[in-house]
């Protein structure tokens, strides 16, 4: 067998075209969507997925303001820039791109942005709301992989899903999702004692370790759909050495699974789209009167 290909760039110019329409209809009636990013410190990382950010909203017509702040800045500059764009009606979004400085406390710079304008959906607010099943922005990279199942017509429903990994912007909420779509969910981790077990038994495999191959094949059940979260370099002495590889063992995993998402163009891509998708998300709220 060979896996159906979920691909992560043909659904994110797809949704990318729809929001760019939905953004045009609201510039017209004076509501163009506008994000804010903060990019604080010297990351080079960080720097990258900025500039993608930026560039992927201005292709969708979505108004975007960046500020940057050196390695040094004070944390006091930064909560001030995010009270004036909270209280800016022409931005619908904030984002602080993360990691920060040391001198800075995450949590408090997550928990200034207003919960209407928290289009990443870290803030605590929309973290509850998530769990409760109420509206909420959902974080990116999840809320993405939900779009590749939905359209990739994967039943979540009744099916068994396996998450690896149990961080706050992917695995938690993740589960979180899955869950609230009907499927029965098991979360592991590095404490996990027989990770096999549980990867063997999943009719939905996501994974999020952060750790180049981990997956292979004898891991996953013939036939289930693998969404490979993991953006990791093949390790030295590997052919591909260097190159973007994911947390599964693509090639090998290809044989056995029923459908998965290669890396690079699988979920990477779809985690920028549903930042578009929340950010024209809040702009239509905002003109319509509130959430
Ligand atoms: P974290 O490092 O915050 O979390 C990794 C998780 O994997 C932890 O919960 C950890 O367990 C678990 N884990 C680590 N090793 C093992 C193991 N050997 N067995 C079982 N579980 C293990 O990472 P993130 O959630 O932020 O990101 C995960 C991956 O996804 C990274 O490669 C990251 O680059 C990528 N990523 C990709 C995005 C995209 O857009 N494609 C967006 C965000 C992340 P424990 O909690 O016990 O430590």
């Amino acid at each position: 067998m060979t896996a159906r290909i979920l691909d992560g760039n043909a659904l994110s110019a797809k949704l990318r075209g729809e929001l760019a329409t939905q953004a045009a209809e609201l510039a017209a009636r004076g509501a163009q969507p506008g994000l804010a990013v903060i990019l604080v410190g010297d990351n080079a990382a960080s720097a990258v997925y900025v500039r993608n950010k930026v560039a992927a909203c201005e292709k969708a017509g979505i108004r975007s303001l960046k500020f940057d702040y050196p390695q040094d800045a004070r944390p006091a500059a930064v909560l001030a820039k995010i009270a004036e764009l909270n209280a800016d009606p022409a931005v619908h979004g904030i984002l602080v791109q993360l990691p920060l400085p040391p001198q800075f406390d995450e949590k408090a710079v997550l928990e200034a942005i207003s919960v209407d304008k928290d289009v990443d959906g870290f803030h605590a607010e929309n973290v509850g709301r998530l769990s409760q099943g109420q509206p909420a922005f959902f974080p990116c990279t999840p809320h993405g992989v939900m779009k590749i199942l939905e359209y990739g017509d994967i039943p979540v429903t009744g099916s068994d899903a396996v998450v690896v990994g149990r961080s706050n912007i992917v695995g938690k909420p993740m589960a979180m999702l899955l869950t609230q779509a009907g499927a029965t969910v098991t979360v592991c981790h590095s404490k996990t004692r027989d990770l096999a077990a549980h990867t063997r038994r999943a009719d939905i495999l996501v994974v999020a370790m952060g750790r180049a191959l981990a997956i292979g094949a004898e891991m996953i059940k013939p036939g289930a759909t693998v969404i490979d979260v993991g953006m990791n370099r093949f390790p030295d002495g590997h052919p591909k050495a260097g190159k973007l590889c994911g947390d599964v063992d693509f090639d090998a995993a290809k044989a056995v699974a029923g459908a998965i998402t290669p890396v690079p163009g699988g979920v990477g891509p779809m985690t920028i789209t549903m930042l578009l998708a929340n950010t024209v998300e809040s702009a239509r709220r905002a003109a319509a009167g509130g959430r």
